[in-house]
């Protein structure tokens, strides 16, 4: 057998329909509570903030929903994404495992973050909006979001946070060359960035305060909405193409998964990855042990408590029921900006409180040392997110080389990281260190969580 394997589909494979694990959990989908009366949110409520194609999709429980055809068009651009073999990985860890990873990184913007950020601008000039309000942590999403406003024709307004902004000004260049306008968040432009700038000036931001400013933007005029990149029930939908992908490729390899592996920031990549493959076993068919991987000193599945809470820092998103360390917890400034969120996605949150998905966390040097080893062996740089994955892949295929067990193991990889050179340099200088999080802050910000019923 050769070493390099991968498994194509042709174009006329990309998905037609994207899959809602709605339709097979076993228990309704908690719904979003209005943050002022706590009481649940009718679609219409939605209507000031989400253009209404994305509002039906995120309450819908109708197992397969159409892609576009116009949707499916760009998809073209970069789908299906091969799946690989990662035999040159496996030879150098010496393992039994069968290793495969979905790659991503071919996109446009270089990670999986356009398949949800081209549908969501479809929606929204089907819905004749004019401008997005958005926020980006690592960058990632606002650079993906100012591809798919460019295609579409709409404005875009990115909030990326300070630490990111100051870290990764290429991405910024990326975003502005596609004609969208960044700005650092905190910001003097909203309510919601003043305040915090007002009790900290030099704030590094977050996730949470990005959010806020977009949502106000999003809220003040009518022909804005507001996008967002992960979280929410529509935005694992549109991911979910990675996995049916990945299911027909599996056929292909005639093989089957037997552990799949993907980071968790906002649980979009994972749901992507997992969902297909997690209701297959929902309706009877093979079981998988799934793995969310989260940075250390962001620990929201492992250490957080599931409860309903805010999604950004000023409270004016809808209350979801969630893994959270609590709105106002902000995380140290690591790498992997993508995985800095305080919540994730309410659909992941669900699957593991019912004990689908197991949750690990790992500090960011041991994720950089992996995804060198990794790069060297599959000529793949990852991002420093999908370095997560990564190092729990190679632990899994350590494993088994101990047990003698021979398992299939398909990890999201779900960017490169091209644009994290810094992050890289700041590692191999040995710059790069593990900083704990503050246990007082967390406590803090988890005693503030809001009492409502659920
Ligand atoms: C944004 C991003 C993440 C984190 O977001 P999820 O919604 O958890 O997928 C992870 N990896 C990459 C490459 C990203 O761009």
């Amino acid at each position: 057998m050769t070493d390099t394997v991968k498994y194509l589909l042709d174009e006329a494979d990309i998905p037609k329909q994207w899959y809602n694990i709605a339709a097979d959990l076993p228990e309704p989908p908690t719904p979003p509570l209005h943050p002022g009366t706590g009481q649940a949110l009718s679609p219409s409520e939605l209507e000031p903030l989400f253009s209404r194609g994305v509002i039906e999709q995120e309450i819908s429980t109708e197992r397969y929903i159409d892609i576009p055809e116009p949707v499916r068009d760009i998809y073209r651009q970069w789908r299906p994404s091969p799946l690989f073999r990662a035999r040159r990985l496996e030879q150098a860890l010496d393992t039994p495992a069968r290793i495969y990873y979905k790659y991503e990184g071919g996109s446009p913007a270089g990670s999986h973050k356009p398949n949800t950020a081209i549908a969501q601008a479809f929606y929204a000039r089907e819905d004749g909006v004019k401008r997005l309000a958005t926020e980006t942590g690592a960058g990632q999403w606002g650079s993906s979001l100012a591809l798919a406003g460019s295609m579409f024709g709409l404005e875009i307004d990115v909030y990326m946070v300070r630490v990111s902004f100051d870290q990764k000004p290429y991405r910024r260049a990326f975003m502005e060359s596609f004609g969208a306008n960044c700005f650092p968040s905190p910001s003097d432009r909203t309510n919601a960035g003043r305040t915090v700038l007002a009790e900290t000036p030099d704030s590094r931001g977050s996730l949470g305060i990005a959010i806020s400013e977009a949502v106000e933007c999003a809220m003040e005029r009518d022909d804005t909405k507001y996008a967002l990149g992960s979280v929410l029930n529509h935005v694992l939908l549109h991911q979910t193409v990675v996995g049916l992908e990945a299911l027909r490729q599996f056929e292909l390899a005639d093989d089957y998964p037997d552990t799949i592996i993907a980071c968790t920031g906002g649980g979009s990549n994972f749901g992507g990855i997992v969902f297909p493959f997690l209701g297959h076993q929902l309706r009877g068919g093979e079981a998988v042990d799934i793995v969310a991987v989260e940075p250390a000193n962001c620990p929201t599945l492992t250490r957080g408590k599931y409860a309903y809470d805010f999604g950004d820092t000023a409270h004016l998103t809808p209350l979801v029921k969630m893994h959270t360390l609590g709105s106002n917890f902000v995380p140290p400034g690591f790498h992997a900006g993508g995985l800095r969120y305080h919540g994730m996605a309410p659909l992941v949150s669900q699957c593991t409180d019912l004990g689908y998905v197991t949750a690990s966390a790992y500090d960011q040097k041991a994720c950089f040392e992996a995804g060198l080893e990794f790069a060297r062996a599959e000529g793949i740089l990852p991002a420093p997110e999908a370095n997560h994955a990564v190092v729990a892949a190679m632990e899994a295929a350590r494993a088994c080389k101990v047990s003698g067990e021979s398992r299939a193991i398909l990890f999201n990889l779900c960017g490169h990281g091209h644009f994290d050179m810094p992050a890289y340099m700041d590692y191999s200088a040995g710059r790069l260190h593990d900083q704990q999080y503050n246990e007082e802050d967390m406590a803090m910000a988890l005693a503030g969580l809001p009492s409502v019923a659920g």
